[in-house]
């Protein structure tokens, strides 16, 4: 739970959080509403741990009990994932039955929904009779895409917190505290919609493969040499492999934005920070029109990559048309 980044990535869900509380008007049910990977579980956590921190500015973030809210084991927080394709109504009885349990600690106790709009209807029937009878200092938290898909009466016992989709400066700065280096932060923050993504993908060792792939390209072609032949010698590994190519084709795009970016000297949005010496000589050499003509391809190969298109011919004319530096009909 990064409070830092929910603080200033979900402003309106964090004031409407910390509102309920300094106004001691705290709802017994809550949906988060909002995309995939704005949140909403840190947010829960933040939640809970409000509530199950002994400490005056809470949550301290490092006491036992905060401790325990984050690694999720403590006793009396519960979360309800998804098992299969839908939350039926054994998983809401498991959570009333934990919660009826001696071993619970005194105080607040907090339960989690993941995709609470997946619980079938006897899901949704028991988790309203489980609401309709609040127990003292019992709190749920609903965490959802899409509320509506919820019975109207659990969504009029709830208070709404809408969260919003993160941006990708927002997740790149994510991705560069967690560490990650920047070129890498800046690509995956472009090249996937969340987070949890994003980490994935950088994780996902090969990204530095296609980095490789895609300089060994542009390094040639800034050295006089043949794009079509660097590019054989560099990348016909990844070619087997859909995903690969795709992403590829995704690197390369990023690469060629960066050429029109050096000529517009908008440094700011550039990703290859490290390859300023080749963009700015291979700006010297081709005009805007070529960079654009070869961005125009490349973002055809990607729609066309849907279409079973012939990958290998496709990248071929691809580096033909960097090699021959003019527009070249295929
Ligand atoms: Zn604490």
């Amino acid at each position: 739970m990064d409070v830092t980044q929910l603080r200033e990535n979900q402003k309106e869900a964090f004031n409407i959080i910390e509102n309920s509380f300094r106004r001691n008007r705290l709802s017994h049910a809550y949906i988060f509403e909002g995309d995939a990977g704005s949140m909403k579980f840190d947010a829960a956590l933040f939640f809970a741990a409000k509530l199950l921190c002994k400490h005056d500015e809470a949550p301290c973030l490092d006491c036992h009990d905060c401790r325990r809210v984050h690694n999720i084991t403590h006793p009396n927080l519960y979360v309800v994932r998804l098992k299969k394709t839908e939350i039926v109504k054994d998983d809401i009885r498991g959570l009333q039955s934990e919660f009826s349990k001696t071993a619970l600690e005194e105080g607040p106790k907090v339960y989690i929904i993941e995709q609470a709009e997946k619980m079938n209807a006897y899901a949704q029937n028991a988790l309203l009779k489980f609401l309709e009878e609040p127990l003292s200092e019992t709190y749920a938290i609903l965490l959802s895409l899409d509320a509506d898909k919820m019975l109207p009466t659990i969504q009029s016992r709830s208070q709404r917190v809408p969260f919003h989709r993160l941006s990708e400066s927002s997740i790149e700065s994510m991705l560069l505290e967690a560490g990650y280096e920047q070129t890498q932060s800046k690509l995956a923050a472009r090249m996937q919609a969340t987070y949890e993504d994003a980490k994935t993908f950088l994780n996902d060792v090969y990204l530095d493969e296609l980095i490789d792939a895609a300089s060994a390209v542009y390094d040639a072609l800034a050295n006089d040499e043949s794009a079509l032949v660097a590019f054989h010698r560099e990348a016909d590994g990844l070619l087997g492999d859909k995903e690969k190519v795709a992403y590829l084709i995704d690197v390369f795009i990023h690469y060629q934005k960066d050429l029109i970016y050096g000529k517009i000297k908008n440094q700011s949005q550039m990703i290859f920070a490290e390859a300023v010496d080749t963009i700015e000589r291979l700006n010297a050499r081709f005009p805007m029109s070529h960079h654009i003509d070869i961005l125009e391809r490349m973002l055809t190969i990607k729609v066309r990559l849907r279409s079973h298109i012939n990958v290998r011919l496709a990248l071929d004319n691809l580096m033909i048309a960097l090699d021959k530096g003019e527009p070249n009909e295929e």
